[in-house]
């Protein structure tokens, strides 16, 4: 999408398609280079969306706005998902309201977010997220290259990245600023009407995953754009389409312009959501994982086994979340930089650190290294650094120490890496089946079994503790 795309009014003309729906065309006034913009409208009868399916809460929050002489859609994951059949994980509504003219409406909101202003109006744990409609940017956004423009409502980097995207436009403009073609789909809960200006539906039929517009200038504004396609593509089981495909390499290294803690919060997307395996191998598909971890992301490219842990720990993840148990970022993240935690431990153990301070030493230095690029936050790293050093402690068989191991807080965690480790085609000697058998007895015979544990090691001549291996 050029530059004057984005900054120019339309000209509207209604006309009526073969099935039924109606057709509207945008025609950007004296810009005969730009691309066509067809306003789609799907009346109800020819489209699945039932307000059944849709919360209570936004239905309340898009009625309100109506009322008070607002517009306002249901838009994003939401249509995407209630058209492909599926129950949407939140509703987003688009509205021409002001965030502060939202705040008024509902007390129980509150405006977030500097970068992209928000509402979020809260009913008990549920929140409904209003985005007033973007508009385009005085400067256009193809590359005019004016750092920091536009006081406080828009602001650009000298290499294009919008710093600030609070300009207010109009529903056409809204549509054409979001990201994929599959996420500007608008549902107006009133006429039970859904709006389509940019081949949406299409893409959806067609399970593509196409990014609005041209492909570098949207991601040059937003690099975070490409891990959203890649996101996407995996959590629809979409393909991408060969023009978005192709920007990113193009693109990709416009991610090291990307605040450390808005790259966690994407992390947390990327491998939260039920479909990390899949996500996972688009990443390293398109070489997309060295911006949220170089190391690692070397490590699993060099190593087959490193790769398998990370694979089993995010099909392990996914297991979990289908089955409604908790997960933590904790878990993934110690699995991803397991490699770069084994390369440090292996150096520093060659120079002769004793294991313990080996893996303390190395823990900290995976986690120093990643957090230049993106944030961690202590509340996951401590967890992360007991997990890897727990895995020395699962090495010891024998003692009272070993029998209490299995009450300790972090033992859960620790085992299951342990495992996780095993399946990844670690030889650990049968340590994961071990604790599997120990935690089956009742508290009272675990002392037992590990004072047989010791003897039978003693009588095989096998005192020592054997060497920590995490090399996977
Ligand atoms: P889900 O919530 O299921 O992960 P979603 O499509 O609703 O998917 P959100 O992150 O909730 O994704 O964003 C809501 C909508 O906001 C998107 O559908 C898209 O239209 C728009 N959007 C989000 N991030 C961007 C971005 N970086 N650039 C342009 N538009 C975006
Ligand atoms: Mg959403």
């Amino acid at each position: 999408m050029g530059k004057a795309q984005l900054s120019l009014s339309f000209l509207c003309q209604r006309s009526q398609s073969t099935n039924g729906a109606c057709m509207i065309d945008f025609a950007p006034v004296g810009t005969p280079q730009q691309a066509h913009i067809r306003l789609n409208i799907i009346p109800r009868d020819q489209h699945c969306i039932s307000r059944r399916n849709i919360s209570d809460n936004a239905l309340k929050v898009m009625s309100r706005l109506r009322n008070s002489g607002y517009q306002a859609y249901l838009v994003g994951g939401a249509v995407r998902d209630l058209l492909l059949g599926e129950y949407p994980k939140d509703f987003d509504i688009a509205t021409d309201a002001t965030p502060e003219a939202v705040t008024e409406l509902f007390r129980n909101s509150r405006i977030i977010g500097r970068r992209f202003r928000i509402v979020h109006v809260r009913f008990g744990r549920e929140i409904i997220e209003v985005t007033t409609f973007r508009g385009h940017h005085e400067n256009g956004s193809s590359g005019s290259h004016q750092p920091e423009t536009g006081g406080n409502h828009s602001r650009q980097s000298a290499s294009g990245l919008l710093l600030r995207d609070n300009v207010y436009g109009t529903l056409e403009e809204d549509a054409v600023r979001r990201d994929l073609t599959v996420n500007a789909l608008y549902y107006d809960a009133g006429k039970f009407e859904v709006f389509d200006h940019v081949h949406g539906l299409e893409d959806l039929r067609n399970r593509s995953v196409c990014i609005i517009g041209d492909p570098d200038q949207r991601f040059t504004e937003d690099p975070v754009r490409m891990l959203r396609v890649v996101r996407f593509a995996a959590k629809l089981d979409f393909s991408i389409d060969p023009q978005t495909a192709a920007a990113i390499p193009r693109c990709a290294h416009l991610l090291a312009e990307i605040p450390a803690a808005r790259l966690f919060d994407e992390f947390l997307k990327l491998f939260l959501a039920g479909y990390a395996a899949a996500t996972l191998e688009n990443l390293l598909a398109f070489d997309l994982l060295r911006y949220l971890f170089p190391d690692a992301s070397n490590g699993i490219k060099k190593d087959e086994k490193a790769l398998a842990l990370v694979q089993a720990a995010m099909s392990n993840t996914d297991q979990r979340i289908a089955q409604d148990k908790p997960v933590t970022p904790a878990f993934i993240l110690a699995a991803l930089l397991w490699p770069v935690v084994d390369a440090h431990f292996s150096r520093l153990q060659e120079r002769g650190e004793p294991p313990i301070p080996a893996m303390h030493a190395a823990g900290q230095m995976a986690i120093q290294d990643t957090i230049h690029h993106m944030s961690i936050p202590r509340r996951f790293s401590q967890p992360m650094r007991e997990i890897w050093e727990f895995q020395l402690r699962l090495q010891r068989r024998t003692g009272r120490k070993a029998a209490e191991l299995v009450e300790h807080r972090r033992f859960r965690a620790a085992y299951d890496f342990l495992l996780l480790r095993e399946q990844a085609g670690e030889d650990t000697g049968g340590l994961g089946q071990w604790w599997t058998d120990l935690q089956a007895l009742p508290p009272e015979q675990r002392l037992d079994t590990v004072a047989a544990s010791r003897d039978k090691r003693k009588r095989s001549g096998r005192t020592k503790t054997r060497r920590p291996n995490p090399a996977v």
